[in-house]
């Protein structure tokens, strides 16, 4: 960072940590975030440079829980997507170094600034509108009763993120420590020219990773009885990682809950013949009706 940064942090001039909270991208994040990380490694009080910041991402989880609770005139949110400045504090709040030591927080934070520089580019094709999303979540609800079932004890939030990844363009995120399922979020980002897959798909494999992360309550463990599947469909793969497993059933999902359907995609499941196509929708049919 720039010399003037250091030396404001020496005269003990205060940080503008709202500045962090108001990035309205991850570009931004980082931007601010780095700024923040050279004021902390050179200001004399990191403690409380670190727990300054902390504030604000706390005052905003408040924030967050009140939004998830019930409430008596609306109901309750199964589900709520954030954009811009909200997504980008999600964004965060998920990555705070909850726990660590001070030295350690800072060296975390600065971490996130070099992963968000090393995958994020600028948006190049489209994203998932909110009203495409909602369209996506009633069609689920009314397939399995997805929503009612899955999301009924803890909201989901979706993170609609203004950039382009470079390596995936949606991922799911969540957070299992050994007391069990924390929480989650669904990243959605602008597609990449790289990846030729409609988002409306992207949205529905991530969704196949929640529903094996929310029953199962462990990273990259699909429920005990796609053994069945894997053996009668993707015998080949019999051999794959819990992590490429897991990869299978959530593209086995999308394909299920979009067969027969607008969202279906003349290239999903193209390498299963009809009998293979039955056995995977059967048995998304079958475990959605268990839950
Ligand atoms: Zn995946």
């Amino acid at each position: 960072m720039n010399q003037n940064t250091i030396i404001k942090a020496d005269l003990g001039v205060k940080f503008d940590y709202e500045r962090i909270m108001e990035s309205v991208n991850l570009h931004e994040l980082a931007d601010n975030l780095e700024y923040f990380v050279e004021y902390a490694k050179t200001t004399p009080d990191k403690k409380t440079a670190l727990s300054n910041l902390y504030k604000y991402i706390f005052t905003f989880k408040m924030h967050l829980e009140e939004l998830d609770d019930y409430d008596d005139d609306e109901g309750y949110d199964p589900w709520m997507i954030f954009d811009s400045n909200l997504a980008v504090n999600i964004y965060l709040e998920f990555h705070w170094p909850y726990g660590k030591e001070v030295d350690k927080a800072i060296k975390r934070l600065d971490g996130l600034v070099h992963e968000i520089r090393d995958s994020i580019i600028i948006p190049q094709g489209t994203i998932l509108s909110s009203i495409e999303i909602e369209q996506i979540m009633d069609f689920l609800e009314t397939k399995y009763s997805f929503c009612s079932k899955l999301l009924s004890h803890m909201p989901l939030h979706i993170v609609s993120l203004e950039h382009s990844c470079k390596y995936c363009h949606s991922f799911y995120l969540s957070d299992i420590s050994e007391h069990g399922f924390e929480k989650d979020i669904l990243i959605l980002t602008h597609t990449h020219d790289k990846y030729n897959m409609p988002q409306e798909y992207t949205l529905l494999h991530e969704l196949g990773h929640l529903l094996h992360t929310r029953t199962m309550e462990k990273p990259d463990t699909v429920p005990a009885s796609f053994k069945t599947v894997m053996e009668e469909v993707f015998i080949d793969e019999m051999n794959a990682t819990p992590r490429e497993i897991a990869e299978i059933f959530a593209n086995s999902f999308a394909f299920a809950a979009s067969k027969d359907s607008k969202y279906e995609h003349s290239d999903f499941g193209k390498a299963l013949d009809d009998a293979q196509k039955d056995i995977v929708c059967t048995y998304f049919d079958d475990l959605m009706k268990s839950i």
